[in-house]
């Protein structure tokens, strides 16, 4: 199923093109036409470019990329693969709506259309959670729930977003539906928990623009706590429906070991960690550190992350909601000193806002986390123009089976 790799929280908009590809034009050895494909979507649906190359060979052409792309800074680290790459994404979202003969599909939008391709499942997503789709798929006719039609604006059932925490077990269903009464709501809730009891909580999110983003921004908890919570390094994080959270728990894990150590903090620095999301990497920097300010946008995930500092005894970490570009001149003014910048910003890289100011704070190390070697090429040349040398590059591989690369760089100030 074509999934949400960008790192914008969930209320972006779902993109109708395969998987907006990073790398396009790149050749990508895909099965002929007669060799029939692992996924019999993945044609349609565009969101597991390499389901039908073998994994090690993926991870070769990942690296043959990331060795061509950042040459100029030396040999990057061999890409962390994971050991079962299948079924890995912990967030997985279902557009609900109308096939062709007006019968109720779930599924994803076919690539540049407003077409859904029904998926009945996917290899990169939590089976439970495709599970959990197909149950209330099933269950619509018996609730007499109409399924939302784009054209005529009826209907009442636009998505189904699922988040799963793998180390707690706790699964969160979203309902996001075009108006905000659910019929039989609480035998709604009764019968999918009946199917599956594993589920923790069930919100509704009210949609009622004719508009391609997922959520709109009325909730409503109709079981449960309204968030779930999944322990990573070691921490517990409360995640709400539109706070980001990275969509592979196992890789996730590596990959924010891998900055932390990259960062080499004695107890003694402070850490900015921009583009913070839930404050994850902060919150995991912060036993290693004398301070840390975390940094996000989206409100959601500010409040999360100042819950989560609180649920897990982290004192020394501090979090504003703003833009980072906008924060980063201000603390450059007001001429704060930062010693690392752990910076993770979404697909489309940072800023010259950001990196600007970051050169004025002149921090020793620079961590940069990327899901889009493109855009971190383009701020590594920025940055190594202005006084930085690129370290180490580490490729993660958070995303199996498709064209996506994770990684993250150690820049390191150059002494004058
Ligand atoms: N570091 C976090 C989140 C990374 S995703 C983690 O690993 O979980 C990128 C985050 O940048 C998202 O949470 C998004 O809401 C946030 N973001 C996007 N644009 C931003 C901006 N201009 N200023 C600050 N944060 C921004």
């Amino acid at each position: 199923m074509k999934t949400n790799l960008q790192k914008t929280g969930t209320s972006k908009p779902v993109t109708k093109n395969p998987a907006s590809n990073a790398f396009s034009g790149r050749a990508v050895k895909r099965p002929t036409k007669s060799t029939a494909s692992r996924c019999p979507v993945s044609n349609k649906c565009g969101g597991c470019q390499y389901v039908d190359i073998p994994y090690q060979d993926q991870l070769k052409q990942k690296q043959k990329l990331l060795t061509t792309l950042f040459s100029s800074y030396g040999k990057p680290q061999p890409i962390m693969g994971m050991e079962l790459p299948d079924f890995y994404r912990n967030k997985v979202h279902a557009v609900f709506g109308l096939d062709s003969k007006r019968k109720p599909v779930a599924g994803v939008y076919e690539a540049a259309s407003h077409r859904i391709v029904p998926v009945e499942s996917c290899f990169l997503e939590d089976q439970k959670a495709t599970a959990i789709i197909r149950t209330i798929k099933g269950l619509l006719p018996s609730f007499k729930i109409k399924v939302y039609d784009e054209n005529s604006g009826y209907g009442l059932l636009r998505h189904v977003l699922i988040r799963t925490a793998r180390e707690t077990g706790q699964i969160m269903v979203v309902l996001v539906l075009a108006s905000p009464i659910l019929p039989s709501k609480n035998n709604f809730v009764k019968a999918l928990r009946k199917e599956h009891p594993e589920i923790t909580t069930i919100v509704i999110n009210v949609n009622d623009r004719k508009t391609s983003m997922v959520l709109g921004d009325k909730e409503q908890t109709i079981y449960g706590k309204g968030y779930i919570e999944d322990v990573l390094c070691g921490k517990v994080f409360k995640l709400s429906p539109k706070s980001f959270y990275q969509v592979n728990p196992v890789q996730t894990s590596r990959l924010y070991e891998t900055a932390v150590s990259y960062a080499g903090l004695t107890g003694k620095e402070t850490v900015l960690d921009a583009y913070c999301g839930i404050g994850t990497i902060g919150m995991i920097a912060a036993e290693k550190a004398k301070r840390v300010i975390g940094v996000e946008l989206n409100q959601d995930a500010v409040r999360d992350a100042v819950y989560n500092a609180k649920k897990n005894g982290i004192k020394n970490i501090q979090f504003y909601q703003k833009d980072a570009g906008q924060f980063m001149i201000q603390l450059a003014e007001q001429k704060e000193k930062v010693d690392v910048v752990f910076m993770d910003p979404p697909r489309a890289g940072s800023d010259e806002a950001f990196l600007g100011s970051v050169i004025t704070c002149s921090p020793k190390k620079i961590v940069y986390i990327s899901c889009n070697p493109e855009t971190l090429a383009r701020d590594l040349k920025f940055l190594t123009r202005k006084g930085y040398k690129v370290q180490k590059i580490q490729g993660v591989d958070m995303f199996p089976h498709t064209e996506h690369i994770e990684c993250v760089v150690l820049l390191s100030k150059v002494q004058n």
